[in-house]
């Protein structure tokens, strides 16, 4: 089944793809730079960079890069080592061909935002650095894995334990950025990265933007991947607030247990279709407001002209057989459709689900650590494309 949603959520115009580098993994060095934009340790035939340098804090290390991890339309990651220290970091490189001058202005809301924040589940920007070419990085701390490349992995096989430690870790994250007024708005398995040590931490906040706590902000509703995309959004609201993220949890929460995204539209519609196939219909009983959003009697009258296919009024049933009746309820109040009434981060991480019902949480560091390899979405990517090119 495919694993990748046919419409992402919009960000900058992207500039031509990247395409991944012909042979193996380039060597690069990479350095920062002082903040006047003198690059000094660029090689006489370097042409000297056109876009100055943002103003961060020098510092004189180095990196090799090892490997590739992360490819797609906004840029690649790879994997490099610290010089000095031969410390692991991910470098993510900026798109700057997007912007004609300067550095690009999504690209800098991004750092600010990664800068202001400090959470053991939320993954922390180290630095800025260029390379001698004038490519400018994030530095961030090295995590072995993605949930996304690890669900699809036959070789992982999580317990309740590390289930309930996984939601744990994701919902503490996301509390976090909340009471920080912090919108993520692309949570999804890719964005959440794991390490050897069972440590989850959200990441990719090329998306994410502060909002109003005291009032309802107007942003835009082309955010969140398809599949991972609330009903409020779904249905034209602009005004909304960290529910939409909540309602990704609740989606990766069980795709914890059944190891494939929860609702796999192919477009808004047919995504609004598959999860009232799955939770119910929309009414105003479960959602007074549902009839004000802008295109609930559009979305209506296609559906109705969508409902013979596959109805399965089980598929909730046999999603509840696997799960315990806290499992359930915590599911439950994230996949509420009402934003009004959807489980707050923090309201869920007092449910019993956590607080009483056993087994206690466990990080599943043994699982991670014992696996051959490191997993991200790249790898998952290619390994499926394989078996299906030896399939044929
Ligand atoms: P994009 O905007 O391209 O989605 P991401 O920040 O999500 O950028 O990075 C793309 C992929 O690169 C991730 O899905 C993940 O597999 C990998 N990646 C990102 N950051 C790190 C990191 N700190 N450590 C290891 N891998 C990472
Ligand atoms: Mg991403």
């Amino acid at each position: 089944m495919a694993a990748t949603p046919p419409s992402g959520p919009r960000r900058p115009p992207p500039g031509p793809p990247p395409g991944p580098p012909p042979g193996p993994p380039p060597k690069l060095l990479a350095r920062t730079v002082p903040a006047s934009g003198q690059d000094t340790t660029a090689s006489p035939q370097t042409p000297p960079a056109r876009r100055s340098p943002p103003p961060f804090a020098e510092h004189d290390e180095a990196y090799e890069i090892v490997s590739q991890v992360g490819e797609g339309t906004y840029g690649q990651v790879y994997k490099a080592s610290a010089e000095r220290t031969g410390s692991l970091v991910a470098l993510k490189k900026i798109r700057m061909e997007a912007v004609k001058e300067g550095f690009p202005v999504t690209s800098m809301r991004e750092i600010k935002l990664l800068q202001s924040l400090r959470h053991e589940n939320v993954i922390r920007l180290q630095e800025i650095m260029t390379s001698r070419a004038g490519s400018v990085y994030m530095v961030f701390e090295y995590m072995e894995h993605d949930l996304n490349g690890v669900l699809v992995h036959p070789e992982v096989t999580f317990t309740d334990a590390h289930r309930k430690s996984l939601a744990s870790q994701l919902l503490q994250g996301l509390a976090y950025l909340h009471r920080r007024a912090v919108l993520h708005r692309d949570l999804k398995g890719s964005n959440l990265l794991l390490n050897n040590a069972g440590t989850l931490k959200i990441a990719d906040f090329g998306l994410a933007r502060t909002y109003y706590k005291r009032h309802r902000g107007d942003y835009t509703n082309r955010v969140v991947t398809l599949w991972y995309r609330p009903p409020e959004l779904l249905l034209g609201a602009t005004q909304y607030g960290p529910e939409v993220d909540t309602w990704g949890a609740g989606c990766l929460f069980l795709e914890l247990f059944t190891r494939q995204p929860l609702f796999q539209g192919h477009d808004e519609i047919h995504q609004l279709h598959v999860i009232t196939q799955l939770l119910g219909p929309l009414t105003t009983n479960a959602w007074p407001s549902v009839e004000t959003l802008p295109w609930f009697e559009l979305m209506r009258m296609q559906d109705e002209r969508n409902t013979s296919d596959s109805d399965t009024p089980d598929a909730w049933a046999a999603i509840e057989a696997h799960l315990s009746p806290a499992a359930v309820a915590l599911a439950r109040g994230l996949l509420t459709y009402d934003p009004a009434q959807r489980w707050t981060a923090a309201q869920a991480l007092e449910s019993p689900y956590f607080t009483t019902e056993e087994p206690r949480a466990e990080p599943p560091a043994a699982v991670l650590a014992a696996l051959r390899g490191e997993w991200h979405e790249m790898q998952s990517k290619r390994a499926r494309k394989k078996a299906r090119h030896n399939a044929t």
